[in-house]
């Protein structure tokens, strides 16, 4: 779809964004702090408009403010980002828009970090993450493609200057958050996929900010239990993932896995656009139409609105700790099944 300002009306950009999405970026909306996307992300890479995806901001101007919203100390480029005055609340602010879309952004104040001395106070709801190693790479090579002959390649990613970087964005990552019962089996099944760059174990689709696994195991945070997954889209795509994720859980029954029983365990796609969403309910609809599984599917399907990383020591669970109990008996047979049944699929050893 064409994205740009003229071609989209009010009832368009409803149809194409999450309604958190659409509050912030069409009607100036804030999010609650420490609950966006990428509050506390340090993942490398590219921030893009969430409405036309223009780049906007990198990783590598990305600070820790402490405020809770994702805080940069300059834009992408001078011209990415536009500034109005606002002076809503009594305040006067600048107000930070998307130069080709005037997505409404947040923020910036007089108080960042060298060298520029700004802050741009930004809603996770207005971007999108797109992971590249590169991009992150490039202020700490500066100059580096002064050396260079035109169209000479740089020929390891420490000699990535800036043309690699967007070579490498337009190559472009993709994220997917799915939760099928216990996390460890989930990140073991899709861990071992061609084309998954990482996976990481979290919490979602609650209300609780920054929960422990303890408190998430009481099942009163609203959270499940899920993995987020970054893909390389041209080895394996959104639909792949989803049909892995339906086949290697039981989409069936409400609030369990198993012996695992309890909220946490719930099956739920967390999706991060409305291509995402689409793209699930078509999946559901078609499994059903199908007869796929005796019972009807009751994995939810919801707006990814906070993810939190798990504790350090649930990353790669089954990996490092092969022999514990509940690893063998119950992660170990489903990763074998889910080895045998897509095993042209798997990563080579
Ligand atoms: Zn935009």
């Amino acid at each position: 779809m064409n994205r740009s300002p003229e071609n989209m009306s009010d009832d368009k950009w409803r149809e194409v964004l999450t309604e958190l999405q659409y509050q912030v970026t069409r009607c100036g909306g804030t999010e609650p702090p420490f609950t966006g996307l990428y509050w506390n992300t340090k993942d490398p890479g590219i921030y893009r408009c969430v409405c036309c995806d223009a780049p906007l901001f990198r990783s590598d101007a990305k600070y820790d403010s402490g405020t809770g919203w994702p805080s940069f100390w300059e834009p992408y480029a001078e011209d990415a980002v536009k500034y109005a005055e606002d002076l809503s609340y009594g305040m006067r602010r600048i107000e930070v828009l998307c130069a080709s879309c005037d997505a409404h952004l947040g923020h910036v104040f007089p108080d960042g970090p060298e060298p520029t001395g700004l802050r741009y106070c930004i809603n996770s709801a207005a971007l999108n993450l797109e992971r590249t190693e590169e991009a992150a790479k490039r202020k700490d090579i500066p100059h580096i493609d002064l050396d260079m002959e035109a169209g000479e390649e740089p020929d390891s990613a420490e000699g990535a200057g800036p043309r690699a970087g967007e070579k490498e964005t337009s190559a472009g990552y993709q994220t997917a958050t799915f939760g099928g019962g216990c996390f460890w089996c989930v990140e073991a099944v899709f861990d071992a996929l061609e084309g998954v760059v990482r996976v990481v174990p979290g919490y979602a689709g609650g209300q609780v900010p920054n929960p422990t696994y303890e408190q998430v195991c009481t099942g009163t945070t609203g959270h499940a239990e899920v993995v987020r997954i970054t893909f390389d889209p041209k080895v394996i795509s959104y639909d792949d993932l989803l049909e892995i994720f339906f086949m290697t859980h039981d989409p069936t029954t409400p609030n369990r896995q198993g012996n695992d029983v309890g909220p946490q365990y719930r099956s739920i796609i967390l999706y991060e656009n409305a291509e995402q969403e689409q793209a699930a309910r078509r999946m559901i609809a078609k499994l059903e139409e199908e007869k796929v599984f005796r019972a009807p599917i009751v994995t939810q399907v919801e707006p990814l609105e906070a993810f939190y990383e798990a504790e350090e020591y649930h990353h790669r669970y089954f990996e490092r700790n092969p022999n514990q109990a509940y690893c063998f008996m119950v992660i170990r047979p489903k990763v074998e099944k889910f080895r045998s049944r897509y095993a042209e699929r798997l990563k080579k050893a």
